[in-house]
């Protein structure tokens, strides 16, 4: 790669700086080498970082001639991926300057950051960092070519996005929810708590909140014992999940769960827009899954 940080204009944004990276090498690699990248624009060493209780760390000097990026030594490929993305977005936005001179120290929680108050500076940045990292590992038009081939939502395409651009589930998972052409959103939960959701902004209202339990009669508890792995899409009450205007009809709801390691899930929420087509011609065929249903109702759509 022949990319250096005169190609990147002091740009300000994690946007331009990705529209600035993949327009001097627009044949960028997928998975994206993030390690080699990173060397073009004067990281001299990608080290273990030492310090307790943090995920990644920059070291460099006030005007950022160069830098060293500390990764956690236990994290595995996708997050030290995701934490070498963060580092460099540090790193190339000229805004950001450690608390500390000289270095940046991030926590897991830092990276797990998407929203934060307008006068928190210190979130914003860490904020702008993944950014960053999720758009560098991500690019959006390489997303939109993979994700184009997938069709309806299904959380098994998590998996398949996850190894395609070498990443974790959870960043996956986020840029599924993100940019997929359906109304979805994704809960991560771990142990039956809901830590975050992932969504567009065109879906509905959640009334759901971050360290809520996972509400009772999702798919989530009933499926559990299942011994899937990646449950069916199963319609279910958008109530469990949605916040309902007075009078106003909720749309229809499907769910899916995905079960990981360590207590963790990813569940889906997909909701039908226009929920008032003729169901009663479409129910009168039993033994249809829900996924099946809607499947079928789309095609009468179509036709
Ligand atoms: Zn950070």
């Amino acid at each position: 790669m022949k990319i250096t940080r005169l190609d990147l204009d002091d740009t300000g944004s994690p946007e331009g700086l990705i529209t600035k990276i993949l327009k001097a090498e627009p044949d960028l690699p997928i998975p994206v080498p993030v390690e080699e990248l990173a060397q073009c624009f004067d990281i001299t060493d990608i080290a273990v970082l030492t310090t307790e209780g943090y995920e990644g760390g920059l070291i460099t000097d006030d005007c950022k001639s160069e830098g060293v990026i500390l990764v956690n030594a236990t994290a595995r490929r996708g997050r030290r991926r995701f934490t070498i993305g963060h580092e460099l977005g540090h790193f190339l936005i000229p805004t950001h300057r450690p608390a500390k001179s000289g270095q940046f120290l991030c926590s897991r929680e830092d990276m797990r950051r998407w929203s934060a108050q307008e006068n928190d500076a210190y979130a914003r940045m860490e904020i702008e960092a993944n950014r960053f990292s999720a758009l560098l590992l991500m690019p959006p038009p390489k997303l939109r070519i993979a994700m184009g081939k997938f069709g309806e939502p299904d959380l098994a395409h998590i998996t398949q996005l996850a190894d395609h651009f070498d990443v974790s589930k959870e960043p996956a998972a986020r840029a599924y929810a993100t940019y997929h052409d359906q109304p979805i959103a994704i809960a991560v939960a771990k142990d039956g708590i809901v830590l975050r959701i992932y969504k567009q902004t065109k879906f509905p209202r959640i009334g759901v909140s971050y360290g809520a339990p996972v509400p009772r009669n999702s798919l989530f508890h009933y499926a559990a014992n299942s011994g899937q792995k990646i449950t069916d899409i199963r319609q279910n009450g958008a109530e469990l999940w949605l916040e309902s205007d007075w009078g106003k009809r909720l749309p229809t709801l499907y769910e899916q769960v995905f079960y990981q390691q360590e207590g963790f899930a990813l569940i889906m929420l997909w909701v039908d827009a226009d929920n008032d087509c003729d169901e009663e011609e479409i129910d009168d065929d039993e033994g249809r899954t829900s996924k099946e249903r809607l499947r079928f109702r789309r095609d009468v759509h179509r036709r």
